[in-house]
């Protein structure tokens, strides 16, 4: 391989979007990588490992994380997490020191950038509940200074590392409670909750009193399982996706006179004119 192919090779990545991300849809896409702050621009769009992300064949100009943002270490008693550390490996890690309160986190996919961005979370246990601040590319944010919510964060640029509270005291109960928690939802590929529960309600409620569990559009469904999960059969396709997106917030809207948000992100050029 000539140096020139070497260098080209570190900073672009074909990723097969179908392998890749949790709903299995998409195609195959160079994707650059971010080694420092320098390769990133805001016409970019950053992903993680995409499992909360539905890709079209027409993304936007993607870029990803290098893999020396990939390590979880303890420092100043502190817990020091790079933003592209899968959350396998953060519980892994938790459970080999006994450190408590990311018991969850073994139950959510993705990486760390993406579990705060999205400040994922199970219930009550949330990402940002032991969160003492982030870097990002252009500065360090401590949680005071981050507006942040259900699902919800301001955080506009990539985050490059968090850091966490450092507490002792692993539970393998929560672990087991968390595992009951799961057995009720779908195993088909998706990318969990398709979208946000709006305020004292439940999206899969809705979803099913509008009459669409259970509805397949080619192999893509709201779920027989749980309604808001929306699952691939097989060969699901972005536009199947998106025709039942937009039947579950035009019918809600009809009947309940609610807006449903999304909670999954869409990636395609041409999204917000479909909508
Ligand atoms: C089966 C299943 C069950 C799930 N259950 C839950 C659940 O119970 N609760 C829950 O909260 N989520 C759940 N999810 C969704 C998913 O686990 C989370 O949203 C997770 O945070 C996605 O991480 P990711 O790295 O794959 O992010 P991606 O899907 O790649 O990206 C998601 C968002 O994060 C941004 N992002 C990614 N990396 C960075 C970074 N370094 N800096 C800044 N922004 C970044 C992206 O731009 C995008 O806006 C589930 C998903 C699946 C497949």
């Amino acid at each position: 391989m000539s140096v020139l192919s070497w260098i080209i090779n570190k900073m672009i990545k074909s990723i097969d979007f179908s392998k890749f991300s949790s709903f299995k849809i998409g195609s195959v896409v160079d994707v650059k990588i971010l080694e420092d702050c320098s390769d990133y621009r805001d016409d970019y769009y950053l992903i993680g490992s995409c499992n909360n992300t539905l890709i079209s064949d027409n993304p936007p100009p993607l870029i990803k994380l290098s893999k020396k943002y990939d390590y979880i270490k303890i420092e100043d008693n502190l817990l020091k997490i790079g933003a592209l550390t899968p959350s396998g490996k953060i519980a892994s890690f938790c459970k080999k020191h006994n450190i408590a309160n990311f018991e969850f986190i073994s139950h959510l996919p993705g990486t760390l950038g993406g579990l705060v961005k999205m400040n994922a979370g199970l219930k009550e246990f949330e990402i940002f509940n032991n969160l003492v601040y982030i870097n990002t590319c252009t500065q360090k944010r401590y949680k005071k200074d981050i507006v942040f919510g259900y699902r919800y964060t301001d955080i506009n640029e990539p985050i490059l590392e968090a850091v966490f509270n450092l507490e002792y005291g692993f539970d393998e109960q929560k672990v087991m409670m968390f595992k009951k928690m799961r057995l009720n939802q779908p195993k088909k590929p998706s990318a969990g909750s398709c979208f946000k529960n709006p305020q004292g309600d439940y999206a899969g409620r809705l979803i099913e009193a509008v009459g669409l569990k259970g509805i397949r559009i080619g192999d893509m469904e709201f779920s027989e399982v749980h309604a808001n999960f929306l699952v691939n059969n097989g060969n699901g396709t972005f536009e199947d996706a998106i025709y039942l997106i937009k039947e579950a917030k035009k019918r809600v809207y009809e009947k309940f006179n609610i807006k449903l948000e999304l909670e999954i992100e869409v990636l395609d050029k041409n999204w917000l004119e479909k909508l």
